[in-house]
């Protein structure tokens, strides 16, 4: 079974992101740029509802 959807890799983060569409940082899959950054500018990934930002 191919895994098509994957929880966002940075540990605050509650997004589930499609593999395919996801920003790819080693071998993990973001939901964001800000995300695979490791939020630099302290900036959240702008999804509604989640509260990530490092
Ligand atoms: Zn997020
Ligand atoms: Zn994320
Ligand atoms: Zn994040």
């Amino acid at each position: 079974m191919n895994v098509t959807q994957q929880k966002c890799a940075c540990a605050d983060c509650v997004c589930i992101v499609d593999v395919k569409d996801a920003v790819k940082k080693g071998e993990r899959n973001y939901c964001s740029q800000a995300c695979a950054d490791g939020h630099p500018q302290g900036s959240g990934c702008e999804h509604t509802g989640c509260v990530c930002h490092g």
